[in-house]
């Protein structure tokens, strides 16, 4: 089982490297520093490597530990979590995740590229933290505290708090047990999910001020722009969870967000409520994610992009 060779790799090696894709969430944030704190715990030589993330997670374990920049450029492990196709990943890592000596990668979203030698992909998991909760079990290797505190984020937060379909009764069990350890759910709950900084308070205004509803209602629409995100003075994370605010409303199925990243290209978020599965629109735009939850980048206008998924979406609508 390809667990059992991962145990093998982990236990032969002494250099590791962890990444995650753009924009980490919660559950790339906790995933990373879990296993981070696994290695370390085996006595193993680890760095967690990825872009600006939301200060939010900022009481996890190894989180003041996280570079921007691996420090070396061949590891003997490199592992890629939460993460789909390694094109999700920045290009300078990248390089760094091809010339490692052993590649690994844990995921739980449809459509996984399989790009590394070992990977462990379930996409029934709702959060990629709940598979290395199982995985981390099943190894042997031992969920301490600060572990199970990063799992919990990635699970709450990539559940959105318990709530989306993947939710099974081994997140609950999960939790439970963390309980038992003496994790207080409730303020991990509150930090990870609920607490928000003033500025993404203010794009979530604005946000909610222009949606429109189209298609008798059913679609949500909202936007933010590059100018928007400098006049209010955004952080890292601040757009995240903005698009749920649609999915919310009575009468919506699919809810649209769109922002303008850093490189000029359109991020868009889409999320459904019943029956359209959105990583199906967003892989027809070179995109991917769940059913309910997707995304992709857009090389368009806000007008273009706006045109074009609202159409692709109204042909899944009934
Ligand atoms: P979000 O809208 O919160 O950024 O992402 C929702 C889901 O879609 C997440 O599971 C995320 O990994 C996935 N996703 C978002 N953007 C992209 C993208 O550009 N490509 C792919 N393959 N998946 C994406
Ligand atoms: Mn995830």
């Amino acid at each position: 089982m390809t667990l059992d060779d991962i145990k093998e790799v982990i236990k032969n090696n002494s250099t590791f490297v962890i990444f995650a894709h753009e924009n980490p969430d919660g559950d790339a944030v906790g995933s990373c520093l879990a296993m981070y704190n696994v290695l370390k715990n085996l006595g193993k030589k680890v760095e967690v490597v990825m872009d600006e993330h939301p200060a939010s997670f900022s009481y996890l374990q190894g989180e003041d530990k996280i570079l921007q920049m691996p420090t070396y450029e061949i590891y003997d492990v490199a592992m890629v979590l939460d993460c789909p196709d390694l094109k999700r990943v920045r290009e300078k890592y990248q390089v760094i995740f091809n010339q490692a000596k052993n590649k690994i990668e844990f995921d739980h979203h449809i459509n996984n590229s399989m790009f590394a030698d070992l990977c462990v992909v379930d996409q029934a998991c709702p959060a990629c933290s709940q598979l290395l909760a199982s995985s981390f079990n099943y190894l042997g290797f031992e969920i301490t505290k600060p572990v199970a505190e990063c799992l919990l984020t990635g699970i709450i937060t990539d559940t959105g708090g318990f709530r989306h379909d993947g939710t099974n009764s081994e997140t609950f069990e999960f939790a439970a047990w963390c309980m038992t350890k003496g994790l207080n759910i409730n303020k991990i709950y509150h930090e990870s999910m609920m607490l928000m900084t003033k500025t993404k308070f203010e794009e979530e205004k604005l946000a909610m001020e222009r949606m429109e509803f189209l298609a008798d209602g059913k679609i949500a629409f909202t936007y933010i722009t590059k100018e928007d995100d400098e006049k209010i003075g955004i952080e890292p994370g601040d757009h995240d969870g903005i698009v749920e605010i649609g999915r919310n409303i009575k009468g919506v199925e699919v809810s649209i967000f769109l922002y303008q990243k850093d490189d000029g290209m359109l991020k868009a978020s889409l999320r459904s409520n019943d029956y359209v599965d959105v990583s199906e629109i967003c892989i027809l735009f070179g995109g991917g994610g769940h059913i309910k939850a997707a995304g992709t980048n857009l090389k368009m206008t806000f007008d273009e992009a706006k045109k074009a998924l609202v159409n692709e979406t109204i042909k899944h609508l009934k």
